[in-house]
């Protein structure tokens, strides 16, 4: 009884012959393999949000605090 591959549909040998069944050959059964995996991820690979944007927790003194006057040049001469 031989079994067909999965991938490319052709005849996949015995098992204990052929070392990838049931697939015939190492190339349809990675094939396969990465179908899997890339449906898979697609699914749980979610955009991670960066969470590295609060300035302003910290209770010291203010590094860059809005001080109207005190700013030499503030995007004019640039
Ligand atoms: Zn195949």
């Amino acid at each position: 009884m031989t079994r067909r591959c999965p991938s490319c549909r052709q005849p996949a040998g015995e098992r204990g012959v052929n070392r990838f069944f049931p697939f015939c050959s190492d190339r349809c059964r990675l094939l396969d393999l990465g179908k899997w995996f890339d449906g898979r991820y697609r699914v749980a690979g979610e955009p991670a949000g960066g969470d590295e944007a609060a300035p302003g927790t910290g209770e010291g003194e203010p590094t860059e605090g809005p001080d109207p006057g005190q700013e030499p040049g503030s995007g004019h001469l640039r």
